[in-house]
């Protein structure tokens, strides 16, 4: 029988392939192997006239293919075409009857840890070729090589060598974060369990707010919100959280819970930054 692979699958693979051209394709697939084919899959050519509507990408993290990543900004997009997502032990169903659009526990006999598995709609809509909202991928505006965002980094590195920890013991804590030169987004990593964590974004406020936001923590006193406050009551493990760094923030001041599942009752997650 003679198949094809959905368009819009190509479109993502080719998407990922553009910006990443080097990466590794050792767990990628489209067509299922003859495992496969003995039960119900979407790498089946099952759908209209033979058309595979899954595909899996290759975790390449060193060479920019983090699948934790890209399969975050492909749930935020809600793109319609997605019919379920599986990475690192989880999966993410648009399905009205499968906790639509919410991470939750993958059974299946394969974690997904070296691919993700995106499945389509199986309509129309599968062949439908236009780019998915994958943020990540965008090339770099300043071309890459020796940019300025590249020294701000190892400035930061060489600034603080110890990685920002946040205790993860039951209840409610709290601390103050300065944002460094050049970060564009935080990323927090709760390694076990689930924490939820708000943040706070401070600015620069003087003269106005004269005093309006004093911080033991800060070095400037009058700071004043600057933006929304970002939340995320559902920070996974091995699924970090990374939070665009609203313009104007000098600082933030993070807020977060946890509540242990497990047999010992505190852990410490990873405040990085993204530059
Ligand atoms: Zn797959």
């Amino acid at each position: 029988m003679t198949w094809r692979v959905a368009k819009s699958l190509l479109t993502l693979r080719d998407q990922i392939d553009a910006a990443v051209p080097n990466r590794s394709k050792a767990s990628d697939g489209t067509i299922g192997d003859a495992n496969h084919r003995n039960r119900n899959s979407d790498h089946n050519p099952w759908y209209g006239p033979g058309i595979v509507t899954a595909i899996d990408i290759t975790h390449d993290p060193a060479n920019g293919v983090d699948i934790d990543r890209l399969t975050d900004e492909l749930a935020a997009s809600r793109d319609p075409r997605i019919k379920y997502i599986i990475a690192n032990g989880l999966i993410l169903d648009s399905r009205p009857q499968y906790n639509p659009w919410r991470w939750v526990k993958y059974n299946g006999p394969n974690p997904h840890t070296r691919h993700f598995h995106l499945s389509v709609m199986p309509n129309p809509s599968c062949d439908d070729p236009r780019p998915w909202n994958l943020p990540s991928l965008k090339p770099n505006p300043s071309g890459g090589g020796s940019s300025p965002a590249t020294d701000y980094e190892k400035l930061y590195r060489e600034q603080n060598p110890e990685v920002v920890q946040m205790d993860l013991i039951v209840g409610r804590h709290s601390r103050y974060v300065q944002v460094p030169k050049g970060a564009k987004r935080v990323c927090i990593a709760c390694p076990r369990d689930k924490m939820s964590a708000r943040i706070q974004w401070h600015g620069s406020g003087y003269p106005s707010t004269k005093g309006q936001f004093p911080d033991p923590d800060l070095n400037n006193r009058d700071a004043k919100f600057v933006a929304k406050d970002s939340v995320h009551m559902d920070i996974h493990a091995m699924r970090p959280w990374y939070v665009n760094i609203p313009k104007g923030a000098r600082g933030f001041r993070v807020n977060w819970t946890y509540t242990p599942r497990g047999d010992r009752d505190s852990y410490v997650a990873y405040l990085g930054f993204e530059f």
